[in-house]
C-alpha cells in the first residue's frame, strides 16, 4: 500500500518531499492536492518531471474509489466509498436550489448503539484517517465539478461513525476542509454531529479551527434517553446539558439540538415542553427528524400532524426546524446508512 498524500498538510508533506526540497514545492503539492484536485501525482505539472516522478514512486494521492452509486428520485445521491484496505464508508450528496449539503462518514460503523439507527447495527470497524475524511469530500466535489469559489457548499459530519470519538481526525479534517489555501470551506458551513460524548466536547471547543456543534438529544427525560441511546448510561443527560451550558460557542453560533421523532415513544406534547424546559438556558435551535425506517428498526414514523404539533410547542420557545427527508428511497437518510444496495436487506 503506498503512502497517501489526501490527508496531509503542509509540515507533513514537507517531510514526504524530503526536508532538502524548498518550500515551495510543498505548497505546490498542497495546492494540486486540496485546490486543483487531481487524482494522479503525475498530473503535478508544476513539480519537475524528476521529482514528480520520485514522488508518484512512493505516494499516491489515495481518493477513495465508488464501489457503488445510488440516485434518489429527489436529486440526492448516496456513495458507497471504497478506502486503501478495501473496507467501505457512506457519503451523501444532498443538492438543492442555490447550496450543495455532502454528508461523510467519521469511522467504518459505529461503536455508539442508538437503538433508531442502521449504522450501530454494524458495530465500529476502526476510525477514518484525515485523509478518509477529507477524500470523501474530494471525491464528491470533483465527481460534480462543485467549486467553492461559484457554490455554497455545506458538510456535515453525519454520516456513520461518531465523531468525537476520532476527534483528532476530524481536527485535522476540518483544517484541511476550511483552510482558504486549499479546500477553503468557512468553518461555518461544517457541522459536526455528536451523540454527546462529553469530555470530548470541551476539548473541540478549545480547537482553534472547529466545526459547528449539533448534539442528538432524540430523548426529552434521562431515563428515556438510556433506553434510546445505550451510551447515555456513561454520560448522562445532565452532564451533557452542563457540557453544552459551558460550551464556548463563536458568537455566530448557536448549539443545535436533533431529536429523532418515533411514534408513541418520544413524540407528545408533553415531550415537546420537556425539551423545551431542558434547553431553555442554552443559545439553541432544533432540528427535528422523523424517523427514517429501516430493517431491523423497531420503532415507526409519526404522522406529519404529529410533527408539525410538536414543532409548534417547541417554536414558541426556540427556533425549531423539520428536517426533510433526503433520499429515503435509496437508504441515503439520517440512520440509513448501512454499506449495503437498495434494498438495505
Ligand atoms: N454519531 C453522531 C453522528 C451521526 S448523525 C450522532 O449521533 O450525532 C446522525 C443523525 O441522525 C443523529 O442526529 C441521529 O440521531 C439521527 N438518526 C439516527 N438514526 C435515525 C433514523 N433512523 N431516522 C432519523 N434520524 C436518525
Amino acid at each position: 500500500m503506498s503512502q497517501a498524500i489526501v490527508g496531509l498538510e503542509l509540515p507533513d508533506l514537507q517531510e514526504t518531499l524530503g526536508q532538502d526540497q524548498p518550500a515551495f514545492r510543498a505548497r505546490q503539492v498542497y495546492d494540486a492536492i486540496y485546490r486543483q484536485k487531481v487524482t494522479d501525482l503525475t498530473q503535478i505539472t508544476s513539480l519537475p518531471l524528476n521529482l514528480r516522478k520520485e514522488l508518484a514512486s512512493k505516494a499516491a494521492v489515495g481518493l477513495p474509489e465508488a464501489a457503488a452509486e445510488y440516485q434518489s428520485k429527489d436529486g440526492t445521491r448516496r456513495y458507497l466509498l471504497k478506502l486503501q484496505d478495501q473496507r467501505t464508508v457512506e457519503a451523501v450528496l444532498m443538492p438543492e436550489e442555490g447550496r450543495d449539503t455532502i454528508c461523510i462518514s467519521s469511522q467504518v460503523g459505529c461503536p455508539v448503539n442508538c437503538q433508531f439507527c442502521l449504522t450501530a447495527l454494524m458495530g465500529l470497524e476502526r476510525n477514518l484517517t484525515a485523509g478518509e475524511i477529507v477524500g470523501q469530500v474530494l471525491f464528491i466535489m470533483r465527481a460534480h465539478g462543485i467549486s467553492t469559489e461559484s457554490d455554497r457548499l455545506n458538510i456535515v459530519m453525519m454520516g456513520m461513525g461518531e465523531p468525537l470519538l476520532n476527534l483528532p481526525n476530524v481536527i485535522k479534517a476540518t483544517r484541511l476542509l476550511a483552510d482558504p489555501a486549499g479546500i477553503g470551506i468557512s468553518p461555518r458551513r461544517i457541522t459536526l454531529s455528536t451523540a454527546g460524548i462529553v469530555p470530548k466536547m470541551a476539548e473541540l471547543g478549545r480547537e482553534p479551527v472547529r466545526p459547528k456543534l449539533a448534539i442528538s438529544l432524540n430523548a426529552s427525560s434521562e431515563e428515556q434517553r438510556r433506553e434510546l441511546m445505550p451510551i447515555t448510561r456513561k454520560y448522562s443527560l445532565k452532564d451533557l446539558l452542563a457540557a453544552c451550558k459551558a460550551y464556548p460557542l463563536r458568537p455566530w453560533e448557536k448549539l443545535t439540538f436533533e431529536y429523532v421523532l418515533l411514534k408513541g415513544v418520544n413524540d407528545s406534547d408533553a415531550d415537546a415542553r420537556r425539551v423545551v424546559k431542558l434547553l431553555a438556558h442554552l443559545n439553541a435551535k432544533v432540528n427535528l427528524i422523523a424517523l427514517n425506517p429501516g430493517p431491523g428498526i423497531a420503532f415507526e414514523t409519526p404522522d406529519d400532524e404529529r410533527v408539525h404539533a410538536f414543532q409548534a410547542i417547541v417554536r414558541r420557545a426556540m427556533p425549531c426546524f423539520v428536517r426533510k427527508p433526503r433520499g429515503r428511497d435509496i437508504f441515503a437518510a439520517c440512520g440509513q446508512l448501512k454499506r449495503e444496495g437498495v434494498a438495505g436487506g
